[in-house]
């Protein structure tokens, strides 16, 4: 098998239909779920919030949860609650979906984007040092591939220079940090329920927080600034009114949406459980492999293991794109992430310039994303194995451009 042709010189493939980097895992319980909802009185904004909001409060330690429609909603939310305002400096990666850095800009806030370590591809915390001002309000880490950031070195910062830590945790439910579950220790945290993250909604995201102040802003942003509670009203209010307060959005989740949620949450520890696993199977099957550099962990902390990012190096990092397109054609779905978000159109056109993340931008050069999701079969994960060896030691012997 190994020495074979590759697919992408007119070989076999390893597969026959492609595998996907990422997908969800629905079972029949969900599809219960889902229809119960369906039939009952509330199909939005009823009991299943609720019972979701307090379900990944109570998994990740938090005392409030307050869910979006999406990620990107929850985000934005967090750094509406946290006070960011037009001209606000809010420090974060470049190595991310761009969701992380546009809920600064819908506020009007200036992203400020530091470079990553590395070995762990999370924010660098010295490079977050340098690049406090006066007008800095708030980081956004991010929790890349499930691995959580370095939150102790991170929270003496914050706290050294007053500023808000809203942790994007879309790739860590599940993870720990020195033994305490991500979502419980930051000022804020999001976590997506999108079909390729750990648990989902179909599209969903929900902020944690220990802070009330920032819950009841988040409850009001989340339906257009509107409160009811008469604890929270202005002024003076007859039993039928109630109150816009500031300008808020439209951002719920659906009841159906939550019903699935909390199904879901019930194989949560045991879909964190089978990533692992099969990354213990990819760092094995690939530790001997030259100028392969596999998922660093860094100490005191456990991935939840959203991605399987490998790092090229040596020869083989000149001929990621060869290597990226040779994968696919043996129906490896393998995807990058992420372009450097500094680096993209809408932010190049705001003057930000390519070089300002040496480490961020190089990292990206290299890294390849392998398929990880836990309704992969073992054959699944076999195929990705014998692909990859095939595929390296093919690029790693062969310097002849093209072959
Ligand atoms: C998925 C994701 C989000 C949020 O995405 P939604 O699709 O809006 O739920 C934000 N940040 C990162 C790093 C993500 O991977």
């Amino acid at each position: 098998m190994l020495g074979e042709k590759l697919a992408i010189f007119g070989g076999d493939p390893v597969r026959d239909s492609m595998l996907p980097y990422g997908k969800q895992f629905i079972d029949n319980k969900d599809i219960e779920a889902v229809i119960s909802t369906l039939k009952s009185d509330f199909i939005t904004t009823g009991p299943a919030i609720e019972e979701f909001e307090k379900g990944i409060a109570d998994y990740v330690g938090a005392d409030y949860a307050v869910a979006f429609s999406n990620g990107t909603a929850a985000l934005h939310g967090a750094c509406f609650a946290a006070g960011i305002t037009p001209g606000d400096e809010v420090i974060t990666t470049p190595l991310t979906f761009v969701a992380t850095v546009n809920c600064v800009s819908y506020l009007g806030g200036i992203p400020i984007f530091a470079d990553v370590d590395r070995d762990t591809y999370n924010i660098d915390p010295s490079s977050i040092t340098s690049l406090v001002s006066k007008k800095t309000k708030a980081i956004i880490p991010v929790d890349f591939t499930g691995q959580p950031v370095d939150y102790e070195k991170i929270t003496a910062i914050a706290d050294k220079h007053n500023l808000i830590i809203i942790e994007d945790a879309a790739h860590a439910l599940g993870a720990t940090y020195k033994g305490e579950k991500v979502g419980s220790f930051s000022d804020m945290t999001m976590f997506s329920f999108h079909p390729v993250k750990h648990v989902t909604t179909g599209e969903g995201g929900i902020i944690t927080t220990n802070n009330l102040e920032y819950y009841k802003k988040l409850q009001m942003f989340r339906t257009h600034g509107i409160t009811r509670e008469t604890k929270q009203l202005i002024e003076r209010r007859r039993s039928w009114e109630y109150e816009m307060q500031f300008l808020g959005y439209n951002y719920r989740m659906t009841d159906i949406q939550a019903a699935l949620g909390v199904s879901q949450l019930e194989k949560l520890d045991n879909f964190v459980d089978i990533r692992r696993k099969i990354v213990n199977c990819y760092n094995h099957a690939f530790r001997k492999l030259e100028h392969v550099i596999l998922p660093h962990q860094l100490s005191g902390t456990e991935s939840s293991y959203h991605l399987y990012v490998i790092r090229l190096s040596g020869p083989l990092a000149e001929r990621r794109e060869d290597i990226f397109e040779a994968l696919r054609a043996e129906n490896i779905g393998v995807n990058v992430h992420y372009m450097p978000v500094h680096t993209q159109p809408f932010y190049k056109n705001r003057g930000y310039k390519e070089g300002i993340c040496p480490v961020a931008e190089e990292l990206y050069q290299q890294f390849i994303t392998l398929p990880l999701f836990p309704a992969m079969t073992s054959k699944d994960v076999e195929d990705v194995i014998e692909s990859v060896i095939k595929v390296v030691r093919h690029y790693g012997k062969s310097s002849v451009k093209g072959e």
